[in-house]
């Protein structure tokens, strides 16, 4: 696909989106919220659901927990319009409760095709409804800072997921986020060996993921500079 194509594409799913009545989410919101970013990336950012500003503004992680994501982004000087950033469900959950699990599969259909129409080499999962889908049976506190080969049947052709905790855990606790600016670092190393993965030199497109078949990411050193120099996006 050209660029053209792929932002039509795009396009087209945020208007099905809009008028989407698919699930009981659609008669509470303001504003669906399809997601935004570059057509043309190859990291793909998946949250849980639009909050109270999101559905407000009908764009993905604007309020507290987007300022956090926005500044994960900037550690690796990578900006929200150089990824795609969506969501699990598209419109908010009342009271911003998890989605449930019939919701969950409504929407689906909808980040199956950003991802066909993206097929980025990286996805990102923000928090464990994002985790599910892209690394079924995982737990977070055990997944978080690590990769799993995606299955090709979410949408993306071949690609890895690399799972972070929800940016609202860590605007909770401390920990979580100093653990999450740690697992942050890893994410231009999971990009270069899903990169590597694509074009062949790893394991061939389509390998089935099974349970076993974490991929350690490489930690930093401090000899190393906070952005591997080809780790840019484009
Ligand atoms: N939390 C999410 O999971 N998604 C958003 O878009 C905003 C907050
Ligand atoms: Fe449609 Fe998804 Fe919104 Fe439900 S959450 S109404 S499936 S766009």
């Amino acid at each position: 696909m050209t660029h053209d194509e792929r932002q039509a594409a795009l396009d087209d799913v945020a208007a099905q989106v809009r008028a989407c009545t698919r699930c009981r989410l659609h008669e509470m919101r303001t504003n669906a919220v399809p997601g935004e970013g570059s057509a043309d990336t190859e990291v793909v950012f998946v949250g849980e659901g639009p909050g109270f500003h999101e559905d407000r503004l009908g764009r993905p992680f604007v309020g507290r927990a987007g300022d956090l994501l926005t500044k994960y982004l900037g550690t690796l000087r990578w900006s929200r319009d150089e990824v795609f950033i969506t969501n699990v469900v598209k419109c908010r959950p009342p009271d911003n409760r998890d989605p449930e699990p019939d919701e969950i599969a409504a929407c689906a259909p909808y980040l199956e095709r950003q991802l066909e129409v993206l097929d980025p080499a990286l996805i990102v999962t923000l928090g464990r409804h994002s985790l599910g889908r892209f690394m079924p049976g995982e737990r977070i506190s055990q997944a978080h800072g690590t990769v799993r080969p995606v299955d090709p049947a979410s949408g993306a052709a071949n690609a890895l997921a690399f799972a972070l905790y929800h940016p609202a855990a860590a605007l909770r606790s401390t920990e979580v986020e100093r653990q999450s600016y740690a697992d942050v670092a890893l994410i231009p190393q999971a990009l270069l060996d899903s990169r590597a993965r694509r074009e062949g030199s790893v394991a061939p497109a389509g390998t089935p993921p099974e349970a076993d078949d974490a991929i350690a990411v490489g930690v930093l050193t401090d000899a190393t500079p906070d952005v591997a120099p080809d780790a840019t996006l484009f």
